[in-house]
């Protein structure tokens, strides 16, 4: 099995430190706020690498985090924290932000069929390993006090840069307008941070009340649970040139060797070819597809059809076309699961054959699609292809297993689409033509046909 590791730029044959067993470390969400549809890309990838693994055979032992303090409004130590300004906002404790968005971040994922780690922790559960890492880091040299907090060094760390291949000398100070005049250097991070009185979330510590940087929480978390060294770091493309560069710092500076062996980054998902902004009113969520209509399982098969490491366009139509290709995929593989021809194992295997070396190969999962398609084209039905279409789901993560025939009158809706056709009865009441109309389409680009009958509206799936 193949993965491309962000350090070295390459792909590498993977071998996992513990024979049998992979352990994997990723950035998890900070939790102020719906996690929107970018971000749930990032936790598919995870996910299909988890999944990849598994049907490799390998156990896991796999972290991920929750960020519910110290992940500042600026990456660069700048500005709130983002769960205290939520908390203000919505007038509301951090606490409460923080339970109530894990939630609902756990409910998206479960829609999206994404695996949930073995480990959750959560950073406020954790700040006596935090204060232990940068007393660590102190006492080794590396870390130096300011008025407001303590200081990660990056020039006594001789491989700062070396994820994201960025030069010190670049960032020198005066390069750019700094705002902390204490720091010793621009790219210098917060370990931890001295709190105002006001200020809301604040632990004792040997510098005062203050609270981590957020960049500790993954060193302290990630080393506690997976030990000093371990297989795998996962996060999105972002994450690579401050967040991941400062872990890499400062986990090398304390245990003197790399933690992480190799490091993975989910490419960006854009929406109409853009950055997602609140300004622009395009910042997405499960919810806000669900309330369209679509199947959570439609954004996800969506992502499947681009590389983790390519970037992938969201837009209106893209899901659409997303939901008819999952529909057409289950009743093809509801065609093989009802058929009774026979296929020859040589035919079986080939496609299997296929499949693994696709997604074996860096996880190339829209390669392993088209193998899946093709298997779904074929033009002998047989529970065979079924059966071998329900162990590909085991990656692919769509419910193909649960396929089963609908009658016409008894076709399964999901509660949105059905939602979407009561809306529409009550438009046509209100003799409301164009929004009935609108709806209707809306309905067929994703594959839902409604006749209106002198009985009544006919629901059938195209
Ligand atoms: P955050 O909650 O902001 O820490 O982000 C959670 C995860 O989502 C991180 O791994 C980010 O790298 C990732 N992420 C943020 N925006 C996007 C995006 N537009 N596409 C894909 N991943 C994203
Ligand atoms: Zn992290």
């Amino acid at each position: 099995m193949k993965l491309y590791n962000t350090l070295t730029r390459e792909k590498e044959e993977f071998k996992p430190i513990k024979e049998g067993e992979v352990s994997i470390y990723s950035c998890g969400p900070t939790v102020y706020n719906y996690a929107h549809i970018g971000n749930m890309r990032t936790y598919i990838f995870m996910d299909l690498l988890r999944r990849v693994l598994i049907y490799n055979g390998y156990k896991l032992k796999h972290v991920m985090n929750i960020t519910d303090v110290g992940h500042l409004v600026s990456d660069a130590d700048e500005g709130e924290d983002k769960l205290v300004k939520a908390a203000m906002e919505e007038k509301k404790s951090p606490w409460e932000i923080a339970e109530y968005y894990t939630k609902v971040f756990f409910n998206d994922i479960e829609a999206l069929n994404i695996g949930r780690p073995e480990i959750i922790a959560k950073a406020t559960d954790h700040i006596g390993e935090m204060i232990d890492f940068v007393k660590g880091l102190e006492e080794k040299g590396y870390g130096y006090e300011t008025s407001d907090g303590i200081y990660f060094d990056v020039m006594k760390f001789k491989g700062y840069g070396k994820l994201s291949r960025i030069d010190l000398e670049d960032l020198m100070p005066g390069a750019r307008i700094e705002v902390n005049q204490e720091k010793r250097h621009p790219a210098d991070f917060a370990l931890w941070k001295k709190a105002p009185k006001e200020h809301i979330m604040q632990w004792p510590s040997p510098w005062g009340m203050g609270y981590p940087g957020w960049h500790i929480e993954c060193s302290a978390m990630g080393r506690k649970y997976l030990g000093d060294e371990f297989d795998i770091h996962t996060g999105g493309v972002d994450h690579i040139p401050i967040h991941h560069e400062n872990e890499i710092a400062q986990t090398e500076a304390l245990l003197g060797k790399p933690s992480a062996q190799r490091w993975l980054h989910g490419e960006f998902l854009l929406v109409d070819n853009g950055k997602m902004s609140k300004s622009l009113g395009n910042v997405y969520t499960i919810s806000d597809l669900k309330a369209k209509g679509y199947e959570p399982l439609a954004f996800r098969y969506m992502c499947l059809n681009a590389h983790y490491r390519n970037k992938l366009n969201f837009t209106w139509e893209v899901l659409a076309s997303a939901q008819v290709a999952l529909d057409r995929l289950k009743a093809g593989a509801l065609a093989h699961k009802l058929g009774n021809q026979k296929v020859d194992n040589e035919t079986v295997e080939k496609f299997k054959r296929e499949f693994d070396e696709a997604i074996n190969d860096d996880l190339n999962i829209p390669m392993s699609m088209s193998v899946v398609w093709n298997i779904i084209r074929y033009p002998d039905k047989s529970p065979q292809l079924f059966d071998l279409l329900v162990k590909m789901d085991s990656i692919l993560g769509l419910n193909l297993g649960d396929v089963k025939e609908e009658k016409d009158d008894e076709i399964e809706l999901s509660p949105e689409i059905k939602a979407l056709i009561e809306e529409r009865q009550k438009a046509r009441k209100e003799k409301n033509w164009k929004a009935a109309d609108e709806i209707r389409d809306r309905l067929k680009a994703m594959g839902i046909i409604l006749e209106d009958t002198p009985q009544g509206v006919k629901v059938r799936k195209e």
